[in-house]
């Protein structure tokens, strides 16, 4: 891994280390959290469903009102990939309202958006996780990827003190999504996963792993899930850009028996896999 002083970035549209970009404190980014954010796994150089994540991107900024050129982004997407050095990484890029003149709730008439992004290495590997679960305290807008993420960051935290890498956050028992990835499971080879609304975020990795296990003949429920249902699952994971396919090795707050060794798991771990190596978009 580099150390964080090498890191490649872009500053509205000019590339440099990243520790000698200069950023205003004025930045919405940096005020109020006005900005939405995405992060797009490369391997072997190429992007990984490039278009599903630009997608997403003016999703969010539709729903935000973030005016931006959707081309001048695309173009300093692929000219950060061109100074990638890594074989296999991502690159995480984040678009704000843009910078007042002096911190103000009312956005200036004619700002300029503005747009900050960087690469990093990245080993992509399964790894498996410890868990919490933990009250989802979020907005009513999660499935916008905004770059607020003060409840997911207090979960987070508070289950590192126990050992735990992620949570599963619920709201009155129905469970949302974990704090960094969507989540899994399998009752009785049944693939589950709570079905998308404003609670949850679209996950990319979530998407395509429904198109595959649906594509390879497998069964999948997309629906309304309740903690007590994790209590019937033989295994669970979590599915991030970054993470792919993290089977779930404890939940220190739910008495469960979990297989690692689940074999509907460990079909998707493949398929996935499969995927990731050979449909990585060329440049
Ligand atoms: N849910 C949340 C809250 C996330 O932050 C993320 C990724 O950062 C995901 C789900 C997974 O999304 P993706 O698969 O697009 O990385």
């Amino acid at each position: 891994m580099v150390s964080n002083t090498d890191i490649i970035g872009t500053y509205n549209g000019k590339i440099d280390l990243v520790r000698n970009l200069a950023i205003s404190p004025f930045s919405r980014a940096y005020t109020f959290s006005d900005s939405i954010y995405e992060v797009i796994p490369f391997y072997n150089r190429n992007f990984f469903y490039f278009d599903k994540h630009f997608t997403r991107l003016s999703n969010s900024l539709n729903a935000l009102a973030i005016e931006i050129n959707l081309q001048k982004v695309k173009d300093e997407l692929y000219e950060l990939l061109k100074h990638v050095i890594y074989q296999n990484g991502y690159i995480y890029y984040q678009i704000s309202r843009g910078t007042d003149p002096i911190r103000n709730h009312i956005q200036d008439d004619g700002l300029e958006a503005e747009t900050f992004g960087y690469i990093l290495e990245h080993d992509y590997k399964t790894q498996e996780l410890n868990i919490k679960i933990v009250d989802d305290l979020r907005w009513g807008r999660c499935d916008i990827k905004s770059t607020s993420l003060l409840a997911n960051v207090m979960g987070m935290n508070e289950a590192k003190k126990e050992n735990c890498q992620e949570i599963i956050m619920h709201r009155d028992g129905l469970i949302t999504e974990a704090g960094a990835s969507n989540i899994f499971f399998v009752i009785d080879g049944i693939i589950c996963t709570p079905a998308l609304g404003n609670n949850i975020l679209p996950g990319i990795t979530r998407e395509i792993l429904i198109e595959l296990v649906r594509s390879n003949g497998m069964e999948i429920r997309e629906d309304k899930f309740l903690i007590d249902d994790l209590l019937k699952s033989q295994s669970i994971w979590l599915t991030s850009s970054t993470k792919c396919i993290a089977p779930v090795r404890k939940i220190v707050n739910l008495d469960l028996n979990l297989d690692l060794n689940e074999p509907v798991m460990n079909r998707c771990i493949a398929i996935l896999d499969k995927e990731f190596k050979s449909n990585s978009i060329n440049l």
